[in-house]
């Protein structure tokens, strides 16, 4: 048999795989291989770091099993020997001593770990810089795209200089909250996208805490713990969490804190988002609150009128340039002015509507859509609204309600309006008996005890009000 027989079969192996998994995958973890040794069906093959190894055996065993079985024989075995050139220092300090680390998954039929080897540092990966790791940003969510005003001035110019130097500004942590739908997300892309695009030799990924929380939670099930850790804290240069307040298990917390400093200590950017200020988070470590709190907090405010209309403009020109009445775009930023998700909302659905319907679009079609949007929302239930509703119900008008008039479906519409009012609206019984024809306050007592009575033996009966209920609501 020929001295380096071992390389040709290795080789042959490698052909396989090769066929098999993306180049870019190839590269980065079967070209820094090498065989050693070939001996009775035992293939021994050297990897750069132990997390070459674990690696390679969570994502890549099952086609390396058969490609060494396929060229060696059913009974071939592979052997790791996880040596390292030179005398490297850690280059990243353990942060895991109180966590329980999992010991790597083994495959015992194919693989075994050769445990006499020498100087495992399992703190080095050398040669395996460039990562191929997805950042999962996307391109929409670009800092051209993110409309600047005084709701969002600091967030976005202290986002702006954190992509220019990541690591190295005074904003690391740089946490990021505000409600639902005020550009969070869009944010934390846009300060990933722009590092990328400066910096392209660094390694930004974007999680959202759930994702984060599911990888923890697979690599639990798999026992790969230790390569979930390396991954985090020597992967990434860039590290942004999304909706950090959804970390709530007491195990994620505590191997995001280890993460957290192991990034924090070498350099590398933590961008996080909440839906609030870190001190009132609720459920979160006071530990990890207090990391938190150590960088900047940016707030995203609702965007005045004027940033809402530039933000439409923006959206109509990205979408290749609708045309849109000025009228409609000020009434539209004028109406939906609690979040931008909203506002978008709104606005697709007011372009899908024309286009469907081949309507202009116009004040009118704008109010039905606004109307169907915001009413759930935003929309304060009002006495008023609530006598219309009945009213209608009823057949009678708002006038002959409020008159004296004691006919039976009269005296009904008021007392249902004034039992719904007090259920529905936070007036003060005073109040609605004032709206209710000047009627006083245990008036209204009253009438709302007549209605409970009504409800408790009358099921039709009861089923109308739910009935009206539901549409006061809707
Ligand atoms: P959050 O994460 O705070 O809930 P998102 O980042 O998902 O909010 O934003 C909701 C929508 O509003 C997204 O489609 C986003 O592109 C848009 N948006 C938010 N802020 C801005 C802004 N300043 N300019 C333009 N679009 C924005
Ligand atoms: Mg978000």
């Amino acid at each position: 048999m020929k001295d380096n027989y071992y390389k040709e079969v290795w080789a042959k192996c490698l052909d396989i795989i090769k066929d098999n998994i993306d180049k870019d995958a190839f590269d980065t973890w079967f070209k820094p291989l090498q065989a050693i040794s070939l001996k009775d069906d035992t293939l021994t093959i050297k990897v750069p770091s132990v997390f070459f190894y674990e690696w390679i055996e969570a994502n890549f065993i099952k086609i390396l099993r058969a490609a060494v079985r396929k060229v060696i024989g059913p009974n071939a075995r592979l052997l790791y020997t996880a040596q390292l050139d030179g005398n490297n220092e850690p280059t990243f300090p353990s942060n895991n001593k109180d966590v329980t680390v999992n010991p790597p998954k083994r495959v015992p039929m194919v693989v075994e770990r050769n445990n006499h080897n020498d100087t495992i540092n399992p703190f080095v990966i050398p040669g395996i810089q460039p990562l191929h790791i997805d950042s999962q940003l996307n391109e929409n969510y670009s800092f051209d795209n993110f409309i600047e005003g005084s709701c969002n001035q600091l967030a976005r110019s202290a986002g702006y200089a954190v992509a220019q130097n990541p690591g190295k500004t005074a904003f690391n942590p740089f946490f990021i909250y505000s409600n639902v739908g005020l550009g969070k997300t869009h944010l934390a892309h846009a300060i990933g996208l722009e590092t990328k695009r400066l910096h392209p030799e660094k390694t930004v990924l974007y999680v959202s805490a759930d994702q984060f929380f599911q990888q923890f939670a697979d690599a639990v099930k798999h026992g790969t713990v230790n390569n979930f850790l390396q991954f985090y804290q020597m992967a990434i240069d860039v590290l942004i969490i999304d909706d950090i307040q959804f970390m709530k298990r007491e195990s994620v917390q505590n191997i995001f804190f280890q993460i957290f400093n192991g990034l924090h200590q070498a350099g590398k950017q933590i961008i996080v988002t909440s839906d609030k200020a870190p001190s009132e988070i609720v459920g979160l470590e006071q530990r990890i609150l207090s990391r938190l709190k150590w960088g900047l907090n940016a707030e995203l405010q609702v965007p005045d009128l004027d940033t809402r209309i530039k933000i439409i403009k923006k959206k109509l020109f990205n979408e290749g340039g609708i045309t849109m009445p000025e009228e409609v775009i000020e009434y539209l930023a004028y109406s939906v002015n609690t979040s931008i998700r909203e506002l978008e909302g709104a606005l697709i659905s007011l372009v899908a509507q024309s286009s469907l319907s081949r309507q202009e679009i116009t004040i009118d079609l704008a109010r039905q859509i606004v109307d169907r949007f915001v009413k759930s929302n935003t929309r304060e239930i009002t006495v008023e609204y609530i006598q219309k509703v009945v009213c209608g119900y009823f057949n009678i008008s708002v006038e002959t309600m409020l008159s004296k008039s004691r006919k039976v479906n009269v005296v009904t519409a008021r007392h249902i309006s004034m039992y719904l009012s007090r259920k529905l609206t936070k007036e003060p019984l005073v109040s609605i008996g004032q709206k209710c024809g000047k009627k006083d306050h245990a008036t209204v007592l009253h009438a709302c005890k007549v209605v409970s009575n009504i409800m408790d033996v009358d099921k039709s009966f009861k089923k109308d009000l739910e009935l009206l209920e539901k549409k006061i609501k809707d």
